[in-house]
């Protein structure tokens, strides 16, 4: 079967195996699958069971990952596996996330007819998404070196949750930027995400903007589990003193989904968190799921100008200059293009 290949990152552990490629580092007892139901032990082997098999595949705007500051206005051909590695009770995508990998029914696609698809379509780039991407790490070792000898650009969006070596190997293989999901403090992680550990997810955004990599961190604010100001603060807090003031930090509009019924996110609270954000010293805070929203634009820190106003996920105005400055006030923006 092609999507069963041996994994590259594990190690036998007291008569297991250990999966290294993300901090749950499962523990896989011989003829049994880690958490994420993709990799199986099998006759002392660990094998990805999906390599290459793709639940979903299609072209979209880089802005609804989103990224704001990684080659505006472009597309990226998008594409998933199955399963996940956190169990998110809101997960917007649970129809993949939340199913195992069935290697005998796959889809396969493999690396060279990914890129091969991203360029007929016109996209600039290939970004591994809807569920968590490092489930797909030895295809996307593949893929994004492909990519990149093509002239493409290679990114994901991701939870975070992966281990510091799975992270290099994706930065060498040729990934250029992640959109990482913080879903709150370290409360939220223990409550709703069965004890994983935020700092985890923290330490891979400081590291992966260590490495060069464009970084965006994004928060859902979802009713009743992270919207209070004081967890708001909280995480403005630690995004500034984790990543700077330079990293932009979306806040999204939840709305029900999977196994969560509160209430959307209130655009108030949307509004808020912006405003904290900004007072606090981070110079490009954005809302999401707002579609139309000012706050979704991007104005210059330097003098506050509208630079780019975006209508849903496409750009509708776009001012800044080919060296990357404000054409008013000649501010540098901190963005990749
Ligand atoms: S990738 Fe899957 S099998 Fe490996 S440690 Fe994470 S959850 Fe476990």
């Amino acid at each position: 079967m092609e999507t069963l290949r041996e994994a590259s990152l594990y190690r036998p552990r007291n008569g297991l195996l250990e999966c290294l490629v993300c901090e749950r580092r499962c523990r896989i007892p011989p003829g049994k699958r880690g958490y994420c139901r993709t990799r199986a032990n099998r006759d002392g082997k660990l094998y990805t069971l999906v390599y290459g098999d793709i639940s979903a595949m299609e072209s979209r705007p880089i802005e609804i990952k989103p990224f704001f500051h990684f080659y505006p206005g472009s597309s990226a051909m998008t594409f998933s596996t199955w399963g996940c590695n956190m169990a998110c009770p809101w997960c917007q995508n649970w129809h993949l996330s939340r199913r195992a990998a069935e290697p005998a029914r796959a889809n396969y696609v493999s690396p060279g007819s990914m890129v091969e698809a991203a360029i007929r379509g016109g996209d600039r780039g290939v970004c591994a998404s809807f569920q968590e991407p490092a489930l797909l790490f030895e295809y996307l070792l593949d893929v994004f070196k492909l990519a990149r000898e093509k002239g493409l650009y290679s990114c994901a969006v991701s939870n975070g949750y992966m281990t510091e070596k799975a992270l290099e190997k994706l930065g060498e293989a040729g990934m250029d930027a992640i959109k990482i999901d913080i879903k709150g403090d370290a409360e939220v992680y223990k409550k709703h995400l069965g004890g994983l550990d935020a700092g985890v997810v923290w330490r891979n955004a400081e590291k992966a903007r260590d490495m060069g990599l464009h970084v965006e961190m994004v928060n859902l604010i979802v009713t009743g589990v992270n919207d209070s100001p004081e967890q708001i603060r909280g995480l403005v807090v630690e995004h500034l003193e984790r990543l700077g003031p330079w990293v932009p930090l979306h806040f999204t509009r939840y709305f029900p989904a999977y196994r969560f019924t509160a209430s959307p996110t209130q655009v108030s609270v949307l509004e808020k968190a912006y405003t904290t954000a900004r007072e606090m010293g981070v110079q490009y805070p954005y809302v999401g799921n707002l579609p139309g929203h000012r706050y979704e634009n991007t104005y210059c820190h330097g003098c506050g100008k509208l630079l780019i106003e975006r209508e849903g996920y496409r750009l509708k105005r776009y001012k800044v200059t080919h060296e990357k400055k404000c054409p008013f006030c000649g501010a540098e923006i901190p963005l990749v293009a």
